[in-house]
């Protein structure tokens, strides 16, 4: 069968067929059921159709994994590699995942509904890089030397937090995992990863990759089942050090409190958004702008964090700015994820679906004008479609400008001077990210400072590299994920005091 970049949609609808995913609990570096023995379906966002039985951990399942990291990080069988030994499993990992782009790839878009196309580009390429970039940091990192005077030594070293806790969400399940386990594998921990429900097949095949390259048992574990129950055991559990999250702000508010309730463990949350993009009356060539601006809010169907979901736009260049992203939104009809020609594919489920169209009919209640989608299509499909769509005339006071949509909507609020758009940009729950477009250098500088978000594109959107770090301010989170700085979420600062006074 012809697979990779050559394969055409009949190649792709047959492997699906026939795919047999992994689907038990990795622990210990062993597949196995959940203690209750019970299951539950994962469904595919593109028919509806039944995926794998997938096992439904509880709380006796997260003991289980937790212990088998809490052994592989108390003996050290990880940690106390030499640098350029943990490199190579990393390194092997990456290349692994390269090697595995056909079946990675499928699994993905299986479970997210994300086309083919993407999964093949962008998804299992970015997660090896990921791999291999934070590989390459485990021999460049440095401890200090204080300056603490000639009668002592004081050492200040890096060393892993213990066992994490990693909580993921189901947008961009690879890359998310691989931004979380690059960095805390090579910082020396060990882990319990916690896929989404939606989409825990690639969690499970990379856990099974991560041994092949050579990562001692028991340093990856996977736990499958009910957020609510594993999440929180995890954040509640005496053994469990650290708990980074990714998902909604409304859970990662939940795991603060069971973190806080229980033993006061390190978290980091990386949250919702709902992301301003703020085209000012300079802003140059708009069809460019238009593209960009178009794709920031409907790649992925508009399921990802910082989607630039509200354009803040200059009442001159208003009219022709949301007509040419419209004439975007309707060449992007949404199609079968499956199709190498489809650039957009389904929403995840039928809840996430619901919970779209639902905030359309409250945006048009609350006044917008539907001027591009708003409907469910391809409903024939048996899958969970909704095109391309625009809510103009909103007051950014409305629910649909101030709560996370999480699908291709987006709202227009128009502006007559730079502090008004700021001042809207900025009257939000969320800062995670932000867009600003202006041909004048001074202003993008200054109103970029003036943005609270964790990350500014300035004329461009959702530009990404695994150098620099992500993640966001107010009720987006704390702590960050990429780059170096995500290496300091993963380790403690530890000072060792040598006396050479000789005493
Ligand atoms: P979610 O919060 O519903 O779920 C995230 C994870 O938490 C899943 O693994 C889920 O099973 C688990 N979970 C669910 N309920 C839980 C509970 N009560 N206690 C502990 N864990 C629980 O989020 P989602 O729907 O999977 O993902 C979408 C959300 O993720 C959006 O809000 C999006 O903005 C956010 N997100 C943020 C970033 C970022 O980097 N800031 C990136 C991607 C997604």
């Amino acid at each position: 069968m012809t697979v990779g970049a050559a394969a055409t949609v009949a190649d792709w609808l047959d492997r699906a067929a026939t795919v047999r995913p992994r689907a038990e609990l990795f622990i210990d570096g062993r597949f196995s059921p959940a203690a209750s023995g019970e299951t539950f379906e994962d469904i595919a966002g593109r028919d509806g159709s039944h995926i794998a039985s997938v096992a439904s951990g509880g709380v006796e399942d997260v003991d289980r994994a937790v212990a088998a990291a809490r052994r592989s990080f108390d003996d050290r069988r990880w940690s106390d590699q030499p640098p350029a030994t943990r490199k190579r499993v990393l390194l092997r990992l990456a290349d692994l995942v390269r090697e595995h782009l056909d079946e990675l790839a499928l699994l993905e878009s299986l479970d997210v509904g994300k086309p083919i196309r993407d999964t093949l580009s962008v998804d299992v390429p970015s997660a090896a890089n990921t791999f291999q970039w934070y590989a390459e940091t485990i021999d460049k990192t440095y401890g200090e030397v204080g300056p603490t005077g000639p009668d002592a030594l004081s050492m200040v070293t890096r060393e892993p937090i213990g066992v994490v806790g990693a909580i993921v969400p189901w947008n961009y399940p690879l890359i998310i995992s691989a931004w979380k386990l690059g960095a805390a594998l090579a910082t020396g921990n060990s882990v319990v990863l916690k896929p989404a429900s939606q989409s825990p097949l690639s969690a499970l095949r990379l856990a099974e990759l991560a041994s092949e390259a050579g990562l001692p048992d028991g340093v990856l574990n996977v736990v499958t089942g009910p957020g609510a129950v594993l999440g929180s055991a995890l954040a509640r559990h005496a053994h469990v050090d650290k708990i980074t999250f990714t998902g909604s702000t409304e859970v990662g508010k939940s795991l603060l409190r069971a973190v806080g309730e229980s033993d006061v463990k390190a978290i980091t949350l990386e949250l919702g958004g709902k992301s301003p993009q703020i085209v000012l009356a300079d802003v140059g060539d708009l069809e460019a702008a238009a593209s960009t601006i178009g794709w920031g809010i409907f790649y992925n169907s508009g399921q990802t964090c910082n989607a630039g979901s509200r354009l803040i736009v200059h009442r001159s260049v208003s009219g022709e700015l949301v007509e040419r992203i419209a004439a975007l939104g309707r060449e992007l009809a949404p199609g079968e994820p499956l199709d190498p020609a489809t650039r957009l594919g389904s929403i995840v489920d039928d809840r996430q679906l619901a919970r779209i169209l639902g905030y359309v009919d409250l945006g048009r209640s609350e006044g917008a004008t539907v001027v591009a989608g708003g409907m469910r299509v391809r409903e024939e499909s048996g899958g969970y479609f909704i095109p391309p769509t625009i809510l103009d005339g909103v007051d950014n006071r409305w629910r649909v400008a101030r709560e996370e949509i999480f699908g291709p909507v987006l709202t227009v609020t128009e502006f007559d001077d730079e502090d008004e758009a700021l001042a809207i940009a900025n009257d939000s729950p969320f800062g995670l990210a932000a867009g600003l477009w202006t041909r004048d250098v001074n202003k993008a500088h200054r109103m970029s400072r003036r943005i609270r978000a964790g990350v500014v594109w300035v004329n461009t959107f959702d530009a990404a590299d695994i150098t620099v770090p992500f993640g966001g301010y107010k009720q987006s989170g704390f702590g960050r994920d990429k780059g170096r700085h995500a290496l300091d979420g993963y380790t403690q600062l530890k000072t060792t005091w040598f006396d050479l006074s000789g005493k």
